[in-house]
């Protein structure tokens, strides 16, 4: 907990005067969503992303009604009323959305706060262009058909939205070119709301962002007024040239087993389902409970490594469902000792990443419900851990 609430208060340092919205999606990358979302709270962050409506409510449950949840992804089937009603901020990215969300406020009676998400280049979520012109005259429509009364009471627009798509490589040009539309959307959602005169939102308050971590850590000057931060909140890097201590984070997730037993085997003797290793000469291996089940990479097997008492060891064979081999050799190792998998005092996840031809968010977000997440305080002069 200690390394994530550091990381939270680097995180804000650098961003301000932008906000940092915490983005927990994912059961919190993989670290436990409950752990760390009360964790972040109690630290005074109040400001919380999610990617699904079922994500949202259940944060709404775990935090309560002070919390600002904001979530972008349902589908056309997907029961907005729920998340209408529980305050829950929804990312708006087709038109139709709109209208189904002022029908949602209206059933409940209440105000779907929204955030106008604009494709700037991603091709994934958000209004294309012409999309964005539609619902710009449909807001002005709305605008003029509520009056000079009271604000609109279904739909309060309280955020524009945008993703990058690259901007863990700071040399593309693309970021730039999506910073460009996501200005020029801005400017002319700021034209349409300072017609509406406050009725579809209040214009001082708007919240811009397309931040995500790798922007918020190389972008300047920095664009919006929040950033919706994820995987450096974890202490881990986007960055292919910089790790989390250039970055000045540090790593919350520790991923820990221990040495249930130990053989002494002759030369040419196999390993794991297969046998896709042979040992090249007398050896020793080690037992180690954790495998595929747990989220632990099974595309890693025969390369990755483990520390045991801080030496690292290769990981032999194909990682199984429950367990991995590890060649400890003429290695100082005991049964019971402890193996660290990744994280502090072991492999970095960027390091698992590689092994298993994938990255880090993958790997800490693939970690299983198998698995105990157990909060560590840590002192100052302590191994950092969640
Ligand atoms: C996951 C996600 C983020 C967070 O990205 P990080 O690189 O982990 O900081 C931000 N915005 C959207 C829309 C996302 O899907």
């Amino acid at each position: 907990m200690t390394a994530l609430r550091a990381n939270a208060a680097v995180l804000a340092k650098r961003l301000a005067p932008a906000r940092l919205k915490c983005v927990v999606k994912a059961n919190a990358y993989g670290h436990g969503i409950d752990i760390i979302a009360r964790g972040l709270f109690a630290a005074g962050w109040h400001d919380f992303c999610v990617a699904t409506i079922n994500e949202a409510l259940r944060l709404r449950e775990t935090l309560g009604e002070t919390a600002t949840i904001t979530a972008w992804l349902y589908g056309p089937g997907t029961d907005l009323d729920a998340a209408v009603a529980a305050g829950i901020e929804l990312g708006v990215s087709t038109v139709d959305s709109l209208d189904r969300l002022r029908a949602a406020a209206h059933r409940t009676n209440t105000t779907a706060r929204i955030h106008l998400k604009v494709d700037t280049g991603l091709g994934r979520n958000g209004l294309a262009p012409a999309d964005w012109a539609l619902a710009l005259e449909h807001l002005q429509d709305l605008a003029a058909e509520t009056g000079s009364a009271a604000p609109t009471p279904e739909l309060e627009i309280v955020g524009i939205m945008s993703h990058y798509a690259v901007a863990d490589e700071p040399e593309r040009i693309e970021t730039g070119q999506q910073t460009q539309m996501f200005t020029d959307a801005h400017r002319e959602l700021t034209a349409v709301l300072d017609g509406a005169e406050g009725r579809l939102g209040d214009l001082e308050r708007l919240e811009v962002h397309i931040a995500n971590s790798p922007a918020a850590l190389t972008l300047s000057p920095f664009p919006g007024t929040a950033a919706r931060v994820g995987l450096s909140l974890y202490g881990l890097s986007p960055l292919e040239d910089q790790n989390s201590q250039d970055l000045g984070l540090v790593p919350v997730m520790r991923l820990v087993s221990q040495v249930v037993n130990l053989k002494d085997v002759p030369s040419g003797h196999g390993a794991s389902y297969g046998l896709t290793f042979t040992a090249a000469a007398d050896t020793r291996f080690a037992l180690v409970p954790g495998g595929y089940g747990d989220g632990i990479a099974r595309t890693a097997s025969n390369k990755a490594e483990v520390s045991i008492r801080g030496t690292r060891y290769p990981v032999v064979g194909r990682i199984a469902m429950d367990q991995m081999i590890v060649e400890v050799g003429a290695g100082e190792v005991a049964i019971g000792d402890e193996v660290v998998i990744f994280g502090p005092g072991g492999p970095s996840a960027a390091e698992w990443g590689a092994w298993a031809d994938t990255i880090n968010y993958e790997i800490v977000t693939r970690i299983s419900d198998r698995v105990d997440r157990v909060e560590v305080q840590t002192q100052p002069n302590d191994r950092p851990g969640l």
